[in-house]
């Protein structure tokens, strides 16, 4: 309880920083003439300065939590092993169903353009860095998921590379059980250093967003205020669509189940996701509310309800894949249907790597943009309404466990429909 109090806190604040930041950036850029203070020293001094550094602080966290999570998540898909087809089904299902949401992303991101009309390059300082990607060979491409060197990959953050080693490192803990018991502990409690860390970092992000928004705005005023509000608008359709036809409509083919009793019946799970914005604390409640309202056996749930809370994040993917478009857009990269499909293989893999926790997906979006070489400082510009976004996509994270869980249930003769009927 006391946590929950403390992360709405810290979510007003945020909302506080982004308007208080906005208002005095449009301040600064139409009110207050050029001078050396202004320029100099509080557009390019302080506020780049406080924004940089805490975008620097969030990419610090992206290797080893990417890195602890996921060999901390095979570890328990090594598991699944016994559970058999229960194990490859589920993860099937969540790895098809976050490819499908991100590709709801990516054309949704292209049908509202987000980003067209937004000139970020104009505000970045190091717009002569932002790179385009080398055209590879699909051949090399494919080649460069294999690490030579994997502490060269974790030196360099090849996320790609990184993922690769640290499933194989999972599954292998989890192959060699209470034998490597010590390496197994130390990757869970080295996830709660970092997990920790990453909660450190997000308490700073109200100067980081304050900084970050009046330094945009301060150098193209109100211009920005459309583009920001599409992209909202297209990350929340995104979702609409993944949760509504996407889920339902599988829901409804695979079992036959009514889905808008489904939803009904599932609504305070998504309630709860969307007020703590925590996959993760939603973990007990959905379990119970699949057993109780639907008919889901916990045989099943207790092992595909946490697993999914894990690894299965459709509505991060989305407002990944929106995001991509947006800061393609804002800085004039064109990306390359390669490229795109970088991101649904990347995205889906950063949905492994995302933690159910708050803002987690934010900070895994690095590794979504530095695959196909995106500048990293558009995140400071989205930050800012992360908060509204991160409770709609948790919701949206959690319904697609149920969903698939449900599925996964009637297939191993795990549903009883009578339950579902009564409810
Ligand atoms: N808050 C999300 C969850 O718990 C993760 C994220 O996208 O940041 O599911």
């Amino acid at each position: 309880m006391e946590k929950t109090k403390k992360k709405m806190g810290l979510t007003t604040k945020i909302f506080v920083a982004l308007i208080v930041g906005a208002v005095f950036g449009m301040l600064l850029h139409y009110v207050v003439p050029s001078s050396h203070i202004k320029d100099a020293i509080i557009v390019e001094g302080f506020l780049y300065v406080l924004g940089q550094g805490f975008i620097r602080l969030m990419k610090m966290l992206v290797v080893p939590l990417v890195f602890c999570s996921i060999v901390c998540g095979s570890m328990s898909i090594g598991d699944t092993k016994k559970l058999g087809t229960v194990g490859v089904r589920t993860l099937v299902f969540y790895l098809a169903t976050t490819a499908l949401a991100i590709t709801v992303a990516l054309s949704m991101g292209n049908l509202l353009d987000p980003g067209v009309g937004l000139d970020m390059s104009a505000i970045s300082a190091n717009a002569a860095t932002v790179q385009t990607m080398e055209a590879t060979s699909v051949s090399q491409t494919l080649l460069n998921i294999i690490p030579d060197n994997p502490i060269g990959s974790l030196a360099t953050g090849n996320m790609l590379q990184i993922i690769v080693f640290a499933l194989i490192v999972g599954i292998i803990l989890a192959k060699l059980g209470e034998k490597t018991e010590v390496v197994g502990n130390f990757f869970n409690q080295f996830n709660d250093v970092m997990m920790e860390m990453t909660m450190m970092v997000m308490s700073l992000a109200p100067i980081g967003v304050f900084c970050l928004i009046s330094r945009t705005f301060a150098g193209i005023g109100f211009s920005a205020f459309l583009p920001l509000a599409k992209y909202m608008l297209g990350v929340l359709l995104a979702l609409m669509v993944q949760c509504f036809f996407v889920y339902l409509g599988l829901l409804k083919i695979f079992t036959g189940l009514n889905p808008v009793k489904f939803i009904r019946n599932f609504f305070p799970v998504m309630a709860f996701a969307f007020s703590t914005a925590t996959s993760n604390a939603t973990i007990p409640m959905s379990i119970d509310t699949l057993a109780k309202k639907m008919g889901v056996s916990k045989r099943i749930s207790s092992f595909t309800i946490p697993l999914g809370a894990t690894i299965n994040m459709d509505g991060t993917a989305i407002m990944q894949g929106v995001a991509v478009v947006f800061a393609a857009q804002a800085f004039g990269i064109t990306l390359t249907p390669m490229d795109y499909v970088t991101v649904i293989g990347t995205a889906t893999l950063a949905s492994i790597g995302t933690a159910g926790v708050p803002s987690v997906g934010l900070v895994t979006l690095t590794m979504v943009f530095n695959s196909v070489g995106l500048p990293v400082e558009a995140i400071g510009l989205i930050m800012g309404i992360d908060r509204i976004l991160d409770m709609a996509r948790t919701a949206v994270n959690i319904t697609g466990d149920a969903v698939c869980t449900t599925i996964v249930a009637h297939q191993n003769n795990a549903l009883d429909r009578e339950v579902f009927q009564k409810s």
